[in-house]
């Protein structure tokens, strides 16, 4: 008789839904079942007060663990620009003001960088995973420029103000195929899938 060993679950401590819609589709060759926070309604909260983009990622990734007792997954992004001495970076959610406004954020963006030739910038993703062995993280990275104005009323967060490398529209505008292949997000997920596939 053969036994089928079933597969970890693995929550995506996100509220989120298009982070969490770009993580199932990034991880839909790892072996472990997804879960989203929907399934855990009363799941809390963090408050990403903290520092840094890993301990971001990791309040949320052991938050969710501790919370659900399943493998949990913690992601927290940055936008780095570098005329801005790498802001807003950790507080790419909350640059305007307390309340998330990704158009708040990204006309703040385009008013500081009004008068300034230097308009590189990059995206960072780390992600945490979240087990009883303990914690690993990953990271992925995503080279650009932030455009003169906003070019697309389509994409979320500052898709629609950053051109990656290569390219010259923004992130909104290719398609979300292209962006899973070269993102930030797709590397660290990547390096994830690796090292559930060795676990
Ligand atoms: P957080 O990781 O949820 O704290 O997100 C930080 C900010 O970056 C939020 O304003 C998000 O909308 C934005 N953001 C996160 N990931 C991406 C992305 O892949 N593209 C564009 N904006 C993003």
């Amino acid at each position: 008789m053969t036994h089928t060993r079933s597969l970890p679950k693995l929550v995506l401590a996100t509220r989120n839904t298009n982070k969490a819609d770009e993580l199932k589709y990034l991880l839909a060759t790892a072996s472990v079942e997804i879960l989203d926070l929907s399934f855990f309604p009363n799941a809390p909260l963090v408050d990403e007060g903290t520092s840094s983009l890993k301990e971001n990622a990791a309040l949320k990734a052991i938050s969710a663990h501790h919370h659900t007792g399943y493998w949990a997954l913690g992601d927290d992004t940055g936008l780095c620009v570098h005329a801005l001495g790498g802001d807003p970076g950790v507080r790419s959610a909350r640059f305007a003001g307390q309340l998330t406004d990704a158009e708040a954020n990204r006309n703040l963006i385009l008013q500081l960088l009004k008068d300034t030739s230097d308009r590189t910038a990059r995206f960072v993703t780390i992600l945490a995973l979240a087990r009883p062995q303990g914690l690993n993280y990953f990271q992925g990275q995503l080279n650009g420029h932030i455009a003169m104005s906003s070019m697309s009323t389509q994409g979320f967060g500052y898709e629609s103000i950053f051109i990656p490398d290569g390219f010259n529209v923004s992130l909104a505008q290719i398609t979300r195929e292209m962006k899973n292949k070269i993102s930030h997000r797709s590397q660290a997920a990547s390096d994830l899938i690796s090292l559930i596939s060795k676990s």
